[in-house]
């Protein structure tokens, strides 16, 4: 490895994990793509830096300008950390239900935060409504759209897909990941069927999220809800829209967090909630195909983000669940 360029440069280009402990169990390779490892410590630095440039290269963002997002939280990370470094302002509208961990660690990086009460995207006071009109009302200010920004999903046709179709030498079974936006699931489904058609792209999602039910049956609906964050979505975004799918995988909470907690005792892998829906789903693909396949995932972020509540006994006891024994 060489030097890289600064934060930007140093984007990317992560390294695809074999995790061992599931890998043994199913008889298949189980590949984590390891994006806690990018610089703002996420998979969402691809897309920030992607949206940032689009809109550079558009003209749209001029030197001391502000980049303006409705984001769970790793989005505005990746996009306050690069605000830093090329000289930007960034402000955040975030729901009050993301971890205070996410919250605060955005006021340290500098971006100006608000949070706002969770409602539904049908209401105009949901987090990326309000986000697209504070953009609209500042001057040399974008809205970054993560949703429905193809430059999203954009990022990981040019660099997610490309690095696991090189680090695996093209031998890949299936390609299975949540959808927030849906930008990392998509873009990487649509370079890997470009390369090989027969690849099995399959979408995890957690419980109280539509995207299940829409792959199964093409309308949008869900049932009960998850601890997790960052993922599902109750509409389908621009950067899903045409995303090549042959499946979708239901994870449960108790499901994901006995995988984090597998992750963590037995692979040493510190990870967050949506790592529990992505290995959790690529577990249930391996035993539907069987031994012998190579099937890739994410690992999103790291576990430090949700230490007052994935790892925490109390936390999880009030929202009914049992910090797995080991
Ligand atoms: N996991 C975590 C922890 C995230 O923050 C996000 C982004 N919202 C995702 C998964 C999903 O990524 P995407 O937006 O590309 O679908």
């Amino acid at each position: 490895m060489g030097i890289t360029n600064g934060f930007v440069g140093t984007i990317g280009n992560t390294p695809l994990i074999r995790i061992n402990s599931f890998s043994d169990e199913t008889g298949c390779e189980i590949l984590g793509k390891a994006e806690f490892l990018n610089p703002g410590g996420s998979v969402k630095d691809r897309a920030a830096l992607f949206i940032i440039e689009a809109a550079e290269q558009a003209g749209l963002l001029k030197p001391g300008g502000t980049v303006v997002e409705g984001t769970a939280g790793n989005t505005g990370i990746g996009l306050a950390h690069i605000c830093n470094a090329k000289g930007y302002n960034c402000l955040i509208v975030i729901p009050d239900t993301q971890s205070q961990e996410k919250i605060d660690l955005l006021r340290t990086l500098g971006a100006e935060v608000r949070t706002v009460p969770a409602v539904p995207y049908s209401n105009p006071e949901n987090y990326v409504r309000v986000s697209g009109r504070l953009a609209a009302e500042l001057d040399n200010a974008i809205w970054a759209n993560q949703f429905d920004n193809l430059a999203n999903r954009e990022a990981h046709y040019a660099t997610t897909g490309p690095e696991i179709w090189a680090q695996t030498d093209g031998k890949v079974d299936a390609w299975v990941a949540a959808t927030g936006t849906g930008g990392t699931y998509a873009g990487t489904a649509m370079f890997l069927k470009e390369k090989n058609p027969e690849i099995r792209c399959v979408v995890a999602d957690p419980m109280g999220s539509g995207i299940y039910s829409y792959v199964k049956t093409g309308a949008v609906s869900s049932e009960g809800s998850s601890i997790t964050e960052g993922i599902g979505n109750s509409r389908i975004t621009a950067n899903m829209a045409d995303a090549p799918t042959d499946d979708a995988v239901q994870v449960t909470d108790p499901q994901a967090l006995k995988v984090v907690y597998q992750l963590l005792r037995q692979d040493g892998l510190f990870m967050g909630g949506s790592v529990g829906i992505n290995v959790g789903a690529a577990v249930k693909l391996a035993r539907q195909l069987g031994p012998g396949h190579t099937i890739v995932t994410v690992l999103c972020d790291g576990g430090a983000r949700y230490q007052s509540r994935l790892f925490n006994a109390d936390w999880l006891a009030s929202k009914g669940l049992e910090m797995p024994e080991g």
